[in-house]
């Protein structure tokens, strides 16, 4: 346990404070836009800091947070930055997968899919999307996107690269975990990447092209367009499909 400092200001960040931190700077390292983050004190180093104030904690991923600290970045480039964060000035943040040559198997709605180039498709919509390289040397290129209970998009992955949208509520990025969060509580998306194993859908809440999708890795239930209750699908197992689940007939042949 955490004695803090001097001043008896515990170490550990509130929660709210932390997430209050994440939406100033748009869920992203304010320098370079890594989601993978770490809390700074800006104005104060934690030493000298008297309390957790949102507004004089920023966000840097560990490698800026490491430059930081040993002063190769000037105070002027990091206050540059924490007045106009990268995610908010220059684009989402993002991160970068690289799962080696052979896909990844895809849980989702308690179903294991291997070996599949669309494991999960919304009408014409891949949701995921798993291209074997053409040079065996390349990663298998991943792409995916997925949308909140509004149907805006929340994360988008184009041939590896990670973007989470600063339209979110909140999300995080620790592990091997993407969450997106509506609300607190609880993710309303939560994606375990795991290298060279698996994309596993822990939690899903989202709505695309009028079909609502509410589940976790266990079970899924699916309300069509225009339909009042849900059906449930739990369980199963698809191997080598060009295409898993399927929602709806594609419209473009
Ligand atoms: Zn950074």
């Amino acid at each position: 346990m955490s004695r803090g400092n001097r001043f008896g200001l515990a170490r550990n960040i509130p929660a709210p404070t932390k997430r209050a931190v994440r939406q100033a700077c748009g869920f992203g390292c304010v320098i370079c836009g890594n989601p993978f983050i770490q809390y700074h004190h800006a104005d104060l180093a934690f030493a000298n800091a008297v309390e957790h104030d949102p507004r004089k904690i920023t966000l840097l991923c560990g490698g800026c947070h490491d430059r930081v600290s040993r002063g190769t970045y000037s105070d002027e480039k990091v206050r540059e930055h924490i007045a106009k964060p990268y995610c908010l000035t220059n684009g989402p943040a993002f991160t970068d997968l690289d799962f080696g040559s052979v896909a990844p198997n895809v849980r989702f709605a308690g179903t294991d899919i291997e070996d599949c180039v669309f494991p999960i498709r919304v009408e014409d919509y891949g949701l995921i999307m798993l291209e074997k390289p053409t040079d065996p040397n390349s990663p298998v290129q991943i792409s995916a996107f997925f949308t909140n209970t509004r149907g805006e998009v929340s994360v988008a992955i184009s041939q590896n690269n990670v973007l989470l949208m600063p339209q979110n509520w909140d999300a995080t990025a620790e592990g091997t975990r993407l969450r997106i969060w509506d609300a607190s509580r609880q993710p309303s998306l939560s994606l375990n990447l795991v290298p060279r194993q698996s994309i596993e859908i822990e939690r899903i809440e989202s709505t695309l092209l009028g079909w609502k999708f509410s589940g976790d890795a266990h079970s899924l239930r699916v309300t069509t367009p225009g339909a009042k209750g849900p059906n449930t699908f739990a369980g199963g197992r698809m191997s080598g499909p060009h295409v898993g689940f399927q929602f709806g007939a594609p419209r473009l042949r």
